[in-house]
């Protein structure tokens, strides 16, 4: 088993919140695909097992035409082996996905698509500095399931400033009521370099206090829960059959090849990052130069990567594993934090894993972190 990853690094406009490697000049996209084709030839060795997913992700893959998008795929089979039963995935914009566009990307064997949303409530879009409107994303997502698509993700953010738990629970209604297979819940953080950080610094921003990002976030949880839809992950729920391969594939350490401007890569021993600039990630493909760094990981860190992303996930820690990788008694050596966090309600113990409880999720990277083995 394993991945494949794609990065568009175009977008329309900037979103506000957004740190993602993009460019708004998309003069140069025809020059980007042909150098990701480039990059999916030279690398083309890097995999050793057929990809179960290969994933267009952004920026914005459907700023793409359908030719282009054609031409990357046909580039990733003629290199690569496939599932027979890949999962397809291509994240899109909503002002995007108009009728013809849904069925050109159906057409194409995207099986999957991942819509932005983000929120329902439009003076929160414009704030936000979204290039799309609710009735966009309503359209999108009525577009998507008219042109065959069965398998669709909805994204949406909490804890954006002045929109209390009312306004949240109208999101979670308004998103639910499409009936999705998966939903994706990311709460809004400010980063340095970005609109909001900036405005952030002015003090005209002020982020929601914890505490009640953590409430919106349990709320989601129970609300989701009974709708049906399962947690699988921090941010991911899905109905039954419906959790993303991608996610998993990533969560679970196999291997993926990540190809594009910032993209990263890894084989099992060691992680490589692509340079995180469009004119040079174009110029050195063109020229034969390297184009990105190679980290070879420790053993320890390895075993800390494991610890960081399965716990995240549904299915937990495998304590029987991670003893046996690392030499450990896993849960002797933690005895006492595991009865602490027992305690607290953050994890559980059951069949040989560890599970986090939902008040664990809110801080699942502090409690991998403790759990870490000194590099
Ligand atoms: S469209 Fe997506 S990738 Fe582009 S700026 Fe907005 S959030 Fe970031």
């Amino acid at each position: 088993m394993a991945g494949i990853y794609i990065h568009i690094p175009f977008c329309r406009q900037a979103c506000h919140y957004c740190d993602f490697h993009f460019s708004t000049n998309l003069k140069t996209k025809d020059e980007m695909v042909q150098a990701i084709a480039a990059e999916l030839s030279h690398r083309k060795d890097y995999l050793k097992e057929p990809a179960s997913t290969v994933y267009f992700g952004g920026g914005t893959p459907s700023l793409l035409s359908p030719d282009q998008l054609h031409f990357l795929l046909d580039t990733v089979k003629e290199h690569f082996k496939l599932e027979q039963n890949v999962e397809l995935t291509m994240e899109a914009n909503p002002e995007d996905l108009t009728p013809s566009y849904s069925k050109e990307l159906f057409n194409l064997g995207v099986n999957r698509l991942s819509l932005g949303i983000q929120t329902f409530h439009e003076e929160k879009l414009i704030w936000m500095n979204r290039a799309h409107n609710a009735n966009q994303a309503r359209e999108a997502f009525e577009n998507a399931r008219a042109a065959g698509f069965q398998n669709i993700s909805l994204d949406l953010i909490y804890a954006i400033p002045d929109h209390d738990e009312k306004a949240w629970e109208k999101d979670l209604r308004a998103l639910t009521e499409l009936n999705p297979e998966h939903i994706s819940l990311y709460g809004l953080t400010i980063e340095e370099k970005t609109v909001f950080g900036k405005w952030e610094r002015e003090s005209k921003l002020i982020q929601v206090p914890e505490d009640e990002a953590a409430a919106q976030y349990l709320f989601a949880i129970g609300f989701l829960n009974d709708k049906g839809y399962i947690q699988y992950e921090v941010s991911n729920f899905g109905r039954e059959g419906f959790h993303s391969r991608h996610n998993n594939a990533y969560w679970s350490g196999v291997p993926y090849l990540g190809v594009g401007p910032g993209a990263h890569s890894f084989d099992g021993a060691s992680r490589s990052f692509n340079i995180r600039n469009n004119p040079k990630y174009i110029q050195a493909i063109q020229q034969n130069e390297s184009f990105s760094e190679t980290e070879t990981l420790s053993k320890i860190q390895l075993i800390n990567e494991q610890i960081l992303t399965q716990l995240r996930t549904r299915n937990g820690l495998n304590l029987a594993k991670i003893s046996e990788t690392s030499g450990a008694d896993f849960p002797e050596v933690h005895r006492a934090l595991i009865n602490e966090m027992s305690g607290l309600d953050l994890i559980e113990l059951e069949d040989g894993f560890m599970r986090l409880r939902p008040k664990g999720f809110l801080v699942a990277d502090e409690i991998a972190l403790r759990l870490f083995f000194p590099e």
